[in-house]
């Protein structure tokens, strides 16, 4: 699991047939106060386990799951991760922490087709997305966490509820599903995404200095060029309408 910078350490998601979100731990381990965002796919709680306890830091330091949203590929791990270490709490963005008490499982699964595959595929009843959520997340708090300060900022438009996470004095963006390496960005077809909440989304972070970028798939970008979230924007602005 490298270590991006000191308390910001990078787990690779392992796709399978799904894809399987990378997960990040953040926080100093000396603060014992970490923080995991995002558990990963159905099945992969154990490997992102494993790699953490590789790097030799404590379980009983990690103090609480942090959902960038609430996607399958980001949150299919919750419960084994839950399991491993059930002090935990849940922090999620209010409107996608809501539905999740409510076991409300349409952002979960974003599509009924998507549903019933992966209900079949992983033997999954409904209803099992339901979680207690401890601290419902608004967006444009500073949450002191692990020695350190993050923002949260709400992104919405490739789900309801998404956030970013940016950590100013190193310029560590941590954008869930919004925004990739590669000029690429999330997908705004499904369960409540919305292609111009995402162009907003993207031009609010637009105004953000990010020099290391760490999506919830595919490459991680350190030394991101200046510009880049704008760039992206505009290659994309005349689809997100
Ligand atoms: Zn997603
Ligand atoms: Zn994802």
């Amino acid at each position: 699991m490298p270590k991006m910078i000191e308390g910001v350490y990078f787990i690779q998601g392992q796709d399978e047939m799904m894809p399987d979100s990378h997960s990040y731990l953040i926080g100093k381990p000396s603060s014992m106060d970490l923080s995991l965002i995002d558990p990963g796919l159905i099945g992969k709680g154990d490997y992102k386990i494993d790699s953490i306890k590789k790097m030799g830091i404590e379980l009983e330091d990690i103090k609480r799951v942090i959902m960038t949203h609430t996607h399958f590929d980001h949150i299919g791990a919750l419960s084994e991760i839950q399991k491993r270490i059930p002090w935990a709490e849940l922090w999620v963005h209010r409107l996608e922490g809501e539905p999740l008490e409510n076991g409300d499982e349409r952002t979960v699964y974003g599509m009924d087709m998507f549903q019933q595959v992966c209900q079949m595929q992983y033997r999954i009843k409904s209803g099992s997305f339901t979680f207690k959520v401890h601290r419902k997340l608004e967006g444009k708090e500073t949450l002191n966490i692990g020695g350190m300060k993050w923002e949260v900022i709400h992104i919405p438009g490739h789900s309801s509820g998404s956030i970013g996470l940016y950590y100013a004095p190193e310029k560590i963006l941590i954008p869930g599903d919004v925004i990739y390496a590669d000029h690429a960005i999330g997908r705004f077809d499904l369960f409540g995404a919305d292609g111009s909440v995402l162009k907003d989304s993207l031009k609010q972070l637009s105004e953000r200095e990010v020099n290391i970028l760490l999506p919830g798939h595919n490459r991680v970008v350190t030394k991101l060029p200046a510009g880049y979230i704008l760039e992206t924007l505009e290659q994309w602005g005349p689809y997100l309408t």
